[in-house]
């Protein structure tokens, strides 16, 4: 097989190094690595850069530059730093790139990436929250694939290969219910980020383990499935399935219920979108059924977790609404994480930021940016009000 040209956005994160995980463990000459993109760990980055013998090793925040140029130096591996360059990396020629930059500030990566063509495999979810139709039409418009890597709506990929639009009747996305399952709504409203990133499944970056604790990141997930497959919103339904080990659910309309099961890692996702549309050997523990004995399932609780409803109004109300909802959730989570917000307030942030400036429309990229930064201003002014309370 010809060697595939891949680029990773994202490369320090969870899902970037399981990605590198997975391009270390192939054969040699099976992939040549053009670009790895992080945020700001110049020494984590110039180390995967060596490792996977890179040709370009960007970081986004300036200030980080002489620090990758001096852990780069005499490797012959290139060096650039700012969102121009980051942009620049995504545009560069490849076979497969991974979009996994947290938040909205993956969205100039993920559409320079689909405005180039090939395969796009996306974990970045929030760019397709806060600009749905514009991404889908970068893809169009280039002749791009998207392939989800979120395991959810891989899984969701997997039961639906063949499928006609027609014969679906529902989508289901399983949870796990998350660190605050069973907690109740005093202990949620004091809780630490501490207690809200420590997952009991899966181990992720800060903010989806907050997303998690919430179900924002399911509510995020209604949205991304909204936009990833051919179904309404009311087709679209989340369980709790503490185990894990169900990932996605698609009925038809003939009573079949088919479902995609598995270990929660995402090195099988990310190497179902690697190997699209072959399969790859990883060497992921194996699912051990007789030894789990029991899957549980239930419906999430819409007290304790209001996320979920949000984000259902949100996706129905279109336009703006998932911007200005994704933009006030990334604040809310980070000043939770920053210990200036309780835990309950993130979803209060964002009903009030939605209520305020969930209508306006956003007809291209440049109002969507425009709306992303409004929306953060004025989730820092609620947040503020709150605190202050
Ligand atoms: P993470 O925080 O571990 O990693 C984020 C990566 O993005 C890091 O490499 C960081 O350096 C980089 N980054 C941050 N800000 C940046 C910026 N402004 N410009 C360029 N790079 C920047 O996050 P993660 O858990 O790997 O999640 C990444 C994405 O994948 C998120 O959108 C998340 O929702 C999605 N996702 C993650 C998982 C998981 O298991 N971790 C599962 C499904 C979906
Ligand atoms: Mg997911």
């Amino acid at each position: 097989m010809a060697v595939r040209r891949v680029t990773v956005l994202g490369a320090t994160g969870s899902i970037g190094r399981s990605t590198a995980a997975l391009l270390e463990a192939a054969s040699p000459g099976e992939f040549e690595v053009e670009a790895l993109v992080a945020g700001r760990d110049a020494a984590g980055l110039a180390a995967q850069a060596r490792k996977l013998g890179a040709k370009l090793a960007v970081v986004a925040d300036e200030a980080a530059l002489p620090a990758l140029r001096e852990a780069l130096a005499g490797s012959g591996i290139e060096a650039a730093a700012g969102e121009a360059a980051v942009v620049e990396a995504a545009s560069r020629p490849v076979d497969w790139t991974m979009a996994a930059i947290v938040g909205a500030a993956g969205l100039a990566s993920t559409l320079a990436a689909l405005a180039r063509g090939g395969t796009l495999a996306l974990a970045n979810k929030e760019s397709l929250v806060c600009a749905g139709p514009i991404v889908l039409d970068a893809a169009k418009a280039s002749g791009a694939l998207l392939l989800p890597v979120d395991s959810e709506h891989n899984a969701i990929f997997q039961a639906l290969v063949g499928a006609a639009p027609e014969s679906i009747e529902q989508i289901i996305l399983t949870a796990s219910g998350g660190p605050f399952r069973n907690a109740t709504l005093a202990e949620m409203r004091a809780a630490t980020p501490e207690q809200a990133v420590k997952h009991p499944v899966w181990s992720m970056g800060a903010k989806i383990s907050v997303d998690s604790a919430s179900m924002f990141n399911k509510g995020l997930e209604l949205i991304e499935a909204a936009r990833l497959f051919p179904v309404e919103p009311r087709q679209l339904g989340v369980l709790v399935h503490p185990q894990s080990a169900v990932h996605g659910l698609v009925q038809y309309k003939d009573g079949s219920l088919l479902a995609q099961l598995g270990t929660p890692d995402m090195r099988t996702p990310i190497a179902h979108a690697l190997a699209w549309p072959h399969r790859m050997q990883v060497d992921v523990p194996r699912l051990d059924l007789a030894a789990l004995s029991r899957l549980e399932f239930s419906a999430p609780d819409p007290v304790r977790f209001p996320a979920l409803r949000l984000c259902r109004e949100a996706l129905e109300a279109g336009h703006g609404a998932p911007c200005v909802l994704n933009a006030a959730n990334e604040v809310g989570v980070s000043l939770f994480l920053a210990r200036r917000l309780g835990f309950l307030d993130i979803a209060t942030v964002v009903e009030e930021t939605l209520a305020a400036l969930g209508g306006e429309r956003v007809p291209d990229l440049a109002a969507v940016l425009a709306l992303d930064t409004a929306a953060r201003a004025r989730a820092h002014e609620i947040a503020a009000l709150r605190a202050a309370a």
